[in-house]
């Protein structure tokens, strides 16, 4: 039980100035965090409180589906990503803390970043922990401060230079495996979003800089939301901006496509493309993956690598890959145009198709329809691409061609767009930094093999205005149960009256006795200003005692989704509230 006069709540009856949005302007109207700078948040006591439910409301989450609780350090050794895979490009957002002297001189290496997230971090550490399958699976996550150079921080804690995440790593001893941790997390939240009492859909997303084979997007639906979500009601579809180009069906394609093509799609691995363009800037060297592109009818694929130098033939062969001999010209040019590239061909069978399915579901790629740009997961573009035939791999061995299972433009059955959240996100991210870091383990057979890892990250903070942007009206929040800093608002209109401030002080107890946090209003205060401060904060329950209720022995009860006031015999009192 808070008393307000001995905490601090300070309210205010205006919305600061650089507050464009609702749940920016009450969380600061309503006390819960104020300003030191740009994206840089102080979190007040009442944030705090739901900052501390959230993050528990998380961790009872990520516990259930098998996660093991650590603490890393925010402050990196700049080395850890410099050896990892993406330093050119996480760079460009990490926050360098420097030692005194030598290390600011302008032009130096950083010496320290501060941590955007930790790939970089945990997998050294479990590479030298874990060694045996014995000892897998394992998944640590943690719950703490992340910093990253936003470019432009806004909408308060919604784009923080410095916010709250809980991030979770899984290692695995297979692809199977792994693809099962990845659900048990999708589950966890799945079950973690619906407790805090918002709204987020799963969508299924792109990789990106993260690199890895699969991912999903958790998006609360708001107006005011940075992503675009390409959903279709009727079949449940529903992706981020970019994985949906992946499935757009170009118009004049659905015209050519021949009758029956529904059927023939249905066999993994055919793909044409009439001509594809490399990138028409250089990659980074620690940005080029390999990318298998499948070209041709049935079989033989002509298999194309990225890097004409370094065809991996023997990892294919270990997908199931048999090269006869390298792709001619004739063979490459007729897809590729006359600009190969730097990309290399050779020409062989696949021994069987599950093997085929392992590799899509490992180097997924997105063709694009005629005239359109688009980028593939390693940022690799392809233009111009005249896409005869679609593919798009969605999960592991699960091959849906866009017309098929997907609404399609032409068809009367529009995706819709609207905007969302991103709140959380899952990545099946496969080997990339186990391989990088070596981080492997030996199986039964004394065989090394690298881990197999997701990744995956939740903005509590983000969360928080989340829940907010979705829950308020034009008085203020209106906090779902869980994720209230109090449930129970006693206003209590005359503190100095003896009698009423213990019966306040009654019915609290009784409340908390039943489970709720309570907060008495007991500030020497107008009514008014009680009434629209209860409102601003938004506390489910909202009790009223006055001297003259009292006398009448009545007390008024209002719910905050509720209109009116429902006036209580003080002897039904406690039965009411709990
Ligand atoms: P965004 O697309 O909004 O920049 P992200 O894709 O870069 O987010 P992730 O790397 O996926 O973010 O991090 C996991 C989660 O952390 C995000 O889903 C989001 O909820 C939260 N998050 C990321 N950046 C910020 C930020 N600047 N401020 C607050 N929360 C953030
Ligand atoms: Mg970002
Ligand atoms: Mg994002
Ligand atoms: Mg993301």
């Amino acid at each position: 039980m808070k008393f307000w006069s001995q905490f601090f709540i300070p309210t205010l009856k205006e919305s600061p100035a650089d507050a464009e949005i609702a749940s920016h302007k009450l969380l600061v109207r309503a006390g819960l965090v104020r300003k030191l700078s740009g994206g840089l948040y102080t979190y007040l006591p009442l944030g705090l409180i739901v900052m501390r439910k959230l993050t528990q409301l998380c961790r009872e989450e990520i516990d259930r589906a098998g996660g093991i609780e650590l603490a890393m350090p925010h402050l990196h050794p700049a080395e850890n990503w410099r050896d990892g895979p993406r330093w050119a490009a996480a760079r460009e957002i990490m926050f360098r803390a420097d030692s005194a002297g030598e290390g600011q001189r302008a032009g130096r290496e950083p010496e320290f970043v501060l941590g955007p997230t930790h790939e970089e971090i945990i997998t050294p550490l479990v590479k030298t922990e874990i060694t045996s399958y014995r000892d897998l699976p394992k998944n640590f996550y943690q719950i703490g401060t992340k910093f990253r150079n936003e470019i432009r921080p806004r909408y308060g804690l919604m784009r923080a230079r410095e916010f709250v995440m809980m991030d979770a790593y899984s290692f695995d001893v297979n692809d199977e495996r792994a693809v099962a941790s990845y659900f048990a997390m999708k589950g966890a939240y799945e079950a973690f979003f619906r407790r805090v009492g918002v709204q987020a859909i799963a969508v299924e997303a792109d990789t990106g800089v993260m690199g890895g084979s699969f991912s999903h997007e958790f998006m609360v639906p708001a107006e005011i939301g940075d992503d675009d979500v390409i959903y279709n009601e009727a079949s449940g579809y529903a992706a981020n901006r970019e994985k949906a180009a992946s499935a757009l069906v170009p118009a004049d394609w659905a015209d050519a496509a021949p009758a029956g093509a529904v059927e023939e799609f249905a066999t993994p691995g055919v793909v044409t493309i009439a001509a594809l363009e490399a990138a028409p800037y250089a990659v980074p060297a620690d940005r080029q993956f390999k990318t298998l592109v499948y070209i041709g009818d049935g079989k033989p694929f002509v298999v194309i690598l990225r890097g004409s130098d370094e065809l991996e033939t023997a990892k294919l062969g270990s997908l199931g890959f048999t090269v006869t001999r390298p792709a001619t010209p004739e063979e490459i040019e007729p897809v590729l145009g006359a600009k190969p590239g730097s990309l290399g061909a050779v020409k062989g069978t696949f021994k069987n198709e599950a093997a085929l399915a392992g590799i899509f579901a490992d180097h997924a790629i997105r063709l694009i329809g005629n005239g359109t740009t688009g980028a593939n997961r390693d940022g690799f573009h392809l233009r111009n691409v005249n896409v005869t035939r679609d593919l798009a791999v969605t999960r592991f061995g699960d091959f849906r061609r866009v017309r098929a299972g997907e609404p399609d433009v032409k068809s009367g059955q529009p995706l819709q767009v609207r905007r969302g959240i991103e709140v959380g996100h899952i990545f099946k991210l496969g080997t990339k930094y186990s391989e990088k870091f070596g981080a492997v383990f030996t199986d039964d057979q004394k065989q090394s093999h690298p881990m197999v890892m997701g990744c995956y990250g939740i903005g509590i903070s983000r969360t928080l205005q989340a829940v907010i942007e979705q829950s308020h009206d034009a008085d203020g929040i209106v906090w779902p149960w869980n994720a209230a800093p109090f449930h129970v608002h006693i206003c209590l209109l005359d503190p100095q009256d003896a009698a009423a401030a213990e019966m306040a002080r009654q019915l609290g107890a009784a409340a908390e006795r039943g489970g709720a946090d309570v907060l008495i209003d007991d500030r020497v205060e107008r009514p008014g200003v009680k009434f629209k401060d209860a409102d601003l904060l938004g506390l489910p329950l909202r009790i009223t005692i006055g001297g003259r209720g009292l006398k009448e022995g009545i007390i008024e009860v209002k719910w905050r989704t509720a209109k009116e006031a429902v006036k209580v015999p003080l002897t039904e009192a406690e039965a009411h509230i709990t």
